[in-house]
């Protein structure tokens, strides 16, 4: 297992369609394992396979209590109501934006072995479904926002979330 590098926004690997994974192989777990990593050394919600460098359709995301959910091939098949709320990413490094997103997803995806599951989230977990899954058709969360937070709209924005 091992660290891989975060590529950063203005890198053309975040604006690419990712290709599905076909072969659930050694080659992906020791991606997975990367990723999981990966993530776990940034602190983030979640990490794309194309923000290492590799253009494969393949996501993990923080499930919280040391629990990390791997998406192959993802695909949303349900969404449902709106939040709107403060969203960041590990491409985009110290900067965030406003960004409205399904306030409930349902989602598709296949494990590391191939077989087919479904997984669904609300509020946090539903954002970082659409966040991630969004990034393996080469988008990014900046393409919502009209500008980024400074800390003063950041700070008011959390505050008023815990009130
Ligand atoms: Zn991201």
């Amino acid at each position: 297992m091992a660290i891989r590098k975060i590529v950063t926004q203005g890198d053309p690997l975040l604006n690419k369609k990712c290709r599905p994974v076909t072969d659930f192989n050694r080659r992906l777990h020791v991606l997975l394992d990367d990723m999981r990593d990966t993530l776990t050394e940034a602190q983030g919600a979640g990490l794309a396979a194309p923000q290492v460098g590799i253009l494969r359709r393949a996501v993990v995301i923080d499930g919280g209590e040391d629990d990390i959910l791997e998406l192959v091939n993802p695909e949303i098949l349900e969404q449902s109501g709106e939040q709107t709320g403060p969203e960041g990413c590990l491409s985009v490094p110290g900067k965030w934006g406003l960004v409205s997103r399904p306030n409930f997803v349902r989602v598709r995806a296949q494990d590391r072995y191939g077989e087919w599951f479904e997984v669904e989230g609300d509020e946090l977990m539903a954002r970082c479904f659409c966040h991630e899954i969004e990034h393996l058709d080469g988008h990014l969360y900046v393409e919502h926002i009209d500008h980024f937070l400074s800390d003063e709209e950041l700070e008011a924005y959390l505050a008023g979330e815990e009130n």
